[in-house]
C-alpha cells in the first residue's frame, strides 16, 4: 500500500484541526491512514512570556504581521522536506489541476496566516509557494488550508468509492458537470429528462456532454476557451 500522505500544518490555532476534515470521507480516510495530520503550534516558538507571534507592520498601517523570527523557528524545527505552501489571498489561485499536483506529494506543509499576513522574508527564505482559494479575504489560513486538503484528499486512492466519479466531474477536461437527477422521477410535476431513463448509454453520454458544453459556455466563458484550446492540435 502507498504511504500515507502527510499534512503538516503550521498554525496558531491547532485546535481548528482536523475540523470538518475529521468527518465524512476525509475523516474516514484519516482513520484509515490514507492521510495523516500533524499540527505545529507556531506560538510554541515565541520568545517572550506572552507568546507573541505578531508585531506591528514596518512602515506603519493597520493590523499586525506574523513575525519572521517566530514562524522561522517553527519551520526550522519542524520542516522535514516536501512541498511547502502558505495560504494567502495574494497567492496563485487554487485550481483542480493544482490540487491534482499536490495530491502527488508524500508530504505537504501548509503555513496558515493570521492578522495581516506573514513577514515576506520567511516566504523567501523557505521558498514558500503562496496559494489563494479565491478573490476574497478570510480571517485566517486555516479555513483555506482545510478546503485545499478536502479537495486533495478526495483524490487519494481509496477515498472515493467510485473512482470513475472523479473522471466526469466539473473541471475535468475544463467542462462543468451536466445536471444530475435521482428519484422520484416525478417531483411535484417536474420530471427527470426522458433521455436519462431510456437506458441507452451512448445517447445518455452524448446528452450529458451537450449539457456540460452548454453550461460551461453560459457560465464560464474562461473555461470554455480553455476547453477549445485543449482540443486544438
Ligand atoms: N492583509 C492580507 C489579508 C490577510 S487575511 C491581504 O490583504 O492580502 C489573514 C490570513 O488569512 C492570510 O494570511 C491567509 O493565510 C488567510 N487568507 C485570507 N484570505 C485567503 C484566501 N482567499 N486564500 C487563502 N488564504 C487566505
Amino acid at each position: 500500500m502507498k504511504k500515507a500522505m502527510k499534512a503538516k500544518i503550521f498554525t496558531i490555532f491547532p485546535e481548528l484541526f482536523p475540523g470538518f476534515l475529521g468527518s465524512s470521507l476525509t475523516g474516514k480516510a484519516l482513520a484509515e491512514g490514507i492521510w495523516s495530520l500533524e499540527t505545529v503550534n507556531i506560538r510554541d516558538y515565541a520568545f517572550d512570556k506572552h507568546g507573541s507571534v505578531d508585531d506591528t507592520p514596518c512602515g506603519g498601517g493597520a493590523g499586525m504581521v506574523m513575525r519572521a523570527d517566530v514562524l522561522g523557528s517553527a519551520l526550522k524545527a519542524n520542516y522535514k522536506g516536501g512541498k511547502i505552501i502558505a495560504m494567502s489571498p495574494k497567492g496563485k489561485t487554487l485550481t483542480q489541476d493544482l490540487v491534482k499536483e499536490y495530491a502527488g506529494y508524500d508530504e505537504l506543509n501548509i503555513v496558515c496566516g493570521r492578522f495581516e499576513g506573514i513577514d515576506e522574508r520567511v516566504l523567501e527564505a523557505f521558498e514558500i509557494e503562496e496559494i489563494s482559494i479565491g478573490d476574497y479575504v478570510l480571517t485566517g489560513g486555516e479555513q483555506a488550508a482545510q478546503i485545499l486538503l478536502d479537495a486533495l484528499i478526495r483524490l487519494l486512492p481509496g477515498v472515493l468509492g467510485n473512482a470513475s466519479s472523479i473522471v466526469s466531474e466539473s473541471f475535468e477536461d475544463y467542462l462543468l458537470e451536466y445536471p444530475q437527477y435521482t428519484r422520484p422521477i416525478d417531483w411535484e410535476g417536474r420530471t427527470v429528462p426522458e433521455i436519462l431513463l431510456c437506458g441507452h448509454h451512448q445517447k445518455i453520454a452524448d446528452w450529458r456532454k451537450e449539457q456540460s458544453i452548454k453550461t460551461t459556455q453560459e457560465r464560464r466563458p474562461d473555461l470554455w476557451k480553455k476547453y477549445l484550446d485543449s482540443k486544438r492540435v
